[in-house]
């Protein structure tokens, strides 16, 4: 790596961080999202220095100005990426390079200062190690890393930031798959849309999951699980889920999957399934497709399995859609054949259980 593009990564080390026993009991049954590592990672950027003041420090309460950009415009972006334990005790990253380029890619949009992406890897890297003892057995789950950036500058005039805050956080997560796979229901939005053509929909921005909750509650009063966005122009072809892509299984063994045009978010594990999928002779097929149709084909039998896909709960069956008009099962109801093997097949790369045919395992050593 070129020496410009590497950081010195300061380290004040926790003087009281958990106890092996603490850390063991949150490792058994970790949850999502609840509890957090030792420590934090922090980088800051301004247009005089660039990227500077890289450290990483006991975690805890950050102290910011009120005025900062970020409270009042939103001007923030986030990656979620997992390290995971291998067998033999090695740890491992799934594809981290391309959480490095959108990230990248996201802040282009924002109008944000894109973090290297050798810095963003050095970072996650150092990182992973200093928290190593984090990681959750793979019986049970993996550690969850979340990068973000905020605007950091305190003006109240609305213009880009000069100034951001990069920082990295850990979270130990039990996998959704070790409670066995649940097919979900999902709520069809037909008011509320998620991204309009020329917005943010491709980046991974706070502000599309804050303009998505009421539609989430929405899915909820009507006892759904999750929710399916379609577009903004028509309300009437498929996009994806609140954080997650979605994938359909055919009666001809195809999979079709809504194409990427600037409102659907490009998912690590959407590019990864498709890639996998068509090595395995799958046709897979990147084409609109409409809520209507779908509902139509599930009652036909077309439609055999749906499923979601994104890091978090790698691939998650859907078992059932609604809409106002109804509610109909997707084939028996159950997780379909292929949506597991899929999911087995990606997990098994993830973990370290399969060989790494891509290059898309990446050792914290
Ligand atoms: C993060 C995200 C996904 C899934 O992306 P992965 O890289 O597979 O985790 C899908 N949709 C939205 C809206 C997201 O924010």
């Amino acid at each position: 790596m070129p020496a410009e593009k590497m950081l010195s990564i300061a380290f004040e080390k926790n003087p009281s961080p958990a106890s092996a026993e603490q850390r063991n009991t949150i490792l058994q049954n970790p949850g999502f999202g609840k509890k957090f590592t030792d420590h934090m990672l922090l980088i800051r950027y301004s247009e005089e220095k660039g990227w500077h003041d890289a450290h990483i420090k006991p975690y805890g309460n950050i102290s910011l100005d009120p005025a900062l950009c970020v409270f009042h415009y939103a001007q923030e972006i986030f990656e979620g990426l997992k390290a995971y334990k291998a067998k033999d005790g090695r740890i491992l990253l799934f594809r981290p390079e391309a959480n490095a380029k959108r990230f990248i890619n996201s802040a282009k949009r924002m109008a944000m200062a894109p973090l290297p992406e050798e810095m963003f890897l050095q970072a996650i890297h150092e990182f992973v190690k200093v928290e190593k003892d984090w990681l959750p057995d793979q019986s049970v789950g993996t550690l969850y890393l979340r990068p973000f950036m905020i605007a950091s500058t305190p003006y109240l005039g609305v213009k880009a930031s000069p100034d951001y805050l990069f920082m990295l956080i850990a979270s130990p997560a039990g996998s959704y798959f070790s409670k066995g796979a649940k097919p979900v229901t999902v709520w069809i939005s037909e008011f509320y849309t998620r991204a309009a053509s020329g917005g943010t929909g491709e980046a991974k921005c706070g502000g599309n999951y804050a303009a998505s909750l009421i539609a989430q509650q929405e899915a909820t009063q009507n006892n759904c699980d999750q929710l399916v966005f379609l577009d903004a122009a028509e309300h009437k072809w498929i996009e994806e889920m609140g954080g997650m892509n979605i994938f359909f299984v055919l009666d001809d063994g195809s999979l079709l999957t809504p194409p990427l045009g600037g409102t659907i978010l490009p998912g690590v594990t959407r590019n990864s399934i498709i890639t996998m999928a068509k090595e395995k002779g799958i046709t897979v097929r990147e084409e609109l497709y409409a809520a209507e149709q779908w509902i139509k084909d599930i009652q036909s039998g077309k439609v055999r399995e749906v499923f979601a896909c994104g890091t978090a709960a790698v691939v998650s069956p859907i078992g059932f859609v609604k809409t106002k008009h109804g509610e109909y099962q997707i084939n028996d109801g159950n997780p379909g054949k292929l949506t597991q093997e899929i999911h087995k097949a990606l997990v098994d790369i993830q973990y370290g259980n399969a060989p790494d045919i891509h290059n898309w395992v990446q050792e914290v050593k």
